[in-house]
């Protein structure tokens, strides 16, 4: 198969930093052998830098730090500060559920860090702990105004739309983004959890961008170089944009431009297809970085040919979401 000329260049690398989550959510840990890694297998921060740099080296710019969930990582903000020097690393972002933002959030401010998604799929507490398993949803929002107040800057809400649980909640949640400079961000289900599950709460995006008509048009953002699948919007009188994330109704593999490192160094040029590079191994047999270089282009090789194939329902990643980092 030949390079697609038309398509985007691959250079925003997706680093999972730990596997652990202090939430369950139920579309994100479900899978049949999902078990935590080995603390020896997770990469330390020092091995994570390595490998930053090499990616660096090789033309990925934009890093975004990612789990798991990245706030659980002791030591994280100490991290940011070291990869916001790598050099040809010229952007770092994270993405949380927020649980513990309001706490470090101004740490991570002050490592230069300024681009952070949070997740949220409700704006009712007892929902968002039928989701997430957890009673966190006041952390979250204290974790978002915190975050906002001190500056960070574009702030996105990810939200998972559910048929079924949420999808009653599409238009008070797109109204975060008229009453905050919030961008929030819809993502329709991908296939990682149960056949049926997925059946039952999969919902379209276009039935969603359908049910926002009465806000008024949406009108195209600027995209930036670096920027993944999303499609994102202005609306007349919004503080902040709505974003529609298609990866099962519209295919996303033309314009992806990301690859994925695994808590445990395994690089994946797709998120949807359970075809891994190990690199764990030249580091810590200490091979050197030529091999790693080499392995690194080879996913970016196997990446621009575009070899994909479109998420389907049956479809599936070998790994549960937490595990390979979203
Ligand atoms: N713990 C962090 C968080 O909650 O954002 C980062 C890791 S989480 C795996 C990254 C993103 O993947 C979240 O926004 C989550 O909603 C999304 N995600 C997980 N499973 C998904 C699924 N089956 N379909 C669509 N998005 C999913």
């Amino acid at each position: 198969m030949r390079e697609d000329p038309g398509a985007p260049k691959i250079n925003y690398l997706r680093l999972s930093v730990t596997d652990r989550c202090n939430l369950r959510c139920r579309y994100c840990t479900y899978w049949q052998d999902w078990r935590k890694l080995p603390s020896k297998e997770i990469l330390s921060y020092e091995e994570l830098l390595r490998l930053a740099a090499i990616a660096g080296e090789i033309g990925i710019s934009k890093v975004r730090i990612t789990g798991g969930e990245p706030l659980v990582r002791r030591g994280l903000a100490e991290f940011l500060g070291k990869l916001h020097q790598v050099s040809g690393i010229t952007k770092v972002c994270l993405t949380t559920n927020g649980v513990l933002l309001s706490e470090l959030a101004p740490a991570l401010y002050d490592t230069g860090l300024r681009h952070v998604n949070v997740s949220l799929d409700t704006l009712q507490r007892e929902r968002y702990r039928q989701i997430t398993g957890r009673d966190n949803f006041a952390e979250v929002l204290s974790g978002l105004e915190r975050a906002a107040s001190l500056g960070f800057h574009p702030l996105k809400i990810n939200c998972v739309v559910l048929k079924g649980i949420n999808d009653d909640e599409i238009l008070n949640l797109a109204l975060l983004a008229r009453d905050h400079p919030y961008q929030v961000r819809f993502i329709e289900l991908m296939p990682t959890v149960s056949q049926e599950w997925w059946q039952r709460h999969f919902l379209p995006l276009p039935e969603v961008r359908q049910r926002l008509t009465g806000l008024g048009p949406l009108l195209p953002a600027t995209r930036e170089a670096t920027a993944g699948p999303a499609r994102n919007f202005r609306l007349p009188g919004f503080q902040g944009e709505l974003g529609f994330i298609t990866p099962m109704s519209g295919h996303h593999c033309r314009t992806c431009n990301r690859l994925r490192l695994t808590a445990d160094g395994k690089l994946r040029p797709c998120l949807m297809q359970a075809c891994e590079l190990d690199l764990k191994k030249p580091l810590r047999l200490d091979l050197g970085d030529g091999l790693i270089s080499y392995l690194f282009k080879e996913a970016l090789e196997l990446k621009a040919r575009r070899a994909c194939l479109p998420i389907t329902p049956s479809y599936h990643p070998g790994r549960s979401m937490v595990s390979i980092g979203g």
